[in-house]
């Protein structure tokens, strides 16, 4: 007994140490979580008259990527370490009836930690009708297969909580139970979607990639959505070389050349669904926000939904004068834009 506090003690004084170290050594980043845009990091912060705010489109890049990877299947496990050596982070839509697969839950609990999204993928697999189930047992309601995936994920990847789910089969019969268990609900009807459009956020766009598609196809898709400026979601089943072709294969070498080349932009976020769909809806709901005004004090208010995740930003710029968020200035970024809290729910900007 006396033994194990003596050692307790310390171990709990090293480990509140080292988090302490950890954030600091985090920085900026961990301010926002939002990558650093391109830019001198040599702007001044504007002294005209206070008003005019502008959210930044995409954190400040010019488009937006989502690469993400359907069924948590044995291919995806097997080239994981292809996947993160690219750097990027990446959304996996998981189904907790298949975590039969070797290696399943300590693949994705590593993939949480190096800060990929593992989103919702449902228990079984089933339409919304719950029929065509393909992982064990259906369960009775769509409820009941969003709840029992999100429940497995939190449990066993230690990731905080799930914001985004896929509907199997891209049913659209599912976006009723998506929309009391999570913000963004992604489909797989084709398409991308733009800063401040009315994309169904219950039925997110996305390419789905057909058999044997190449980099070509993606590089031409991701070029498409830079120039317009929009945020393209792609959408990958099986992964070559695998033993277990289960859908619509592509070699390995294909999705990392198209990561390359949309890193090599330097221009174009790629993240993960909740990140980047966090910020295009935080866009809109502070873009709708009227402010209103007290003397020469200008403020927004907003909610935000149900399942939004935490500790999210945006990135916006005004003429001049000082934004706060309780009672705090916010700091100018060199690169261009002020960093606002979605949490705190309100933003003032006086003289
Ligand atoms: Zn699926």
């Amino acid at each position: 007994m006396k033994k194990n506090k003596v050692f307790l003690i310390p171990a709990v004084l090293l480990l509140l140490c080292w988090q302490g170290v950890w954030s600091m050594v985090q920085g900026n980043s961990k301010d926002s979580g939002l990558p650093v845009p391109p830019g001198a990091g040599n702007l001044p912060r504007p002294d005209g008259a206070p008003g005019n705010l502008v959210v930044l489109d995409w954190a400040g890049f010019k488009g937006a990527v989502s690469y993400t990877y359907d069924d948590a299947q044995p291919s995806h496990i097997d080239h994981y370490p292809e996947l993160q050596a690219t750097g990027v982070r990446m959304t996996f839509y998981f189904s907790s009836n298949v975590n039969w697969i070797p290696n399943s839950d300590a693949v994705w609990r590593q993939a949480v930690q190096d800060g990929h999204e593992i989103g919702n993928h449902t228990a079984s697999h089933p339409y919304a009708n719950m029929t065509g189930g393909i992982w064990g047992t259906t369960l009775q309601t769509p409820l009941a297969e969003i709840d029992a995936c999100t429940e497995y994920i939190i449990q066993n990847f230690g990731q905080p909580a799930v914001w985004t789910m896929a509907a199997p089969y891209g049913d659209v019969g599912w976006k009723e139970a998506a929309k009391s268990r999570v913000f963004l609900n992604r489909g797989v009807g084709g398409g991308t979607i733009a800063p401040n459009d009315n994309s169904d956020p219950f039925n997110l766009p996305s390419y789905m990639a057909n058999e044997g598609d190449t980099a070509e196809i993606f590089n031409k898709l991701i070029d498409a959505a830079r120039t317009d400026g929009r945020w393209l979601i792609l959408l990958y089943h099986t992964i070559n070389p695998t033993r277990d072709n289960w859908y619509a294969p592509v070699e390995i070498t294909e999705i990392t050349k198209s990561i390359e080349h949309a890193k090599a932009w330097g221009d174009v976020w790629i993240d993960t669904v909740a990140n980047i769909g966090a910020y295009w809806m935080g866009q809109k709901i502070l873009t709708a926000a009227t402010p209103t005004r007290t003397g020469d004090e200008l403020s927004w208010t907003w909610t935000l939904p149900e399942h939004f995740p935490k500790g999210k930003f945006l990135r916006v710029r005004v003429d001049g004068g000082t934004l706060k968020q309780g009672g705090k200035a916010l700091e100018w970024k060199a690169n261009g834009y002020y960093e606002v809290a979605l949490d705190a729910g309100a933003l003032t900007l006086v003289p």
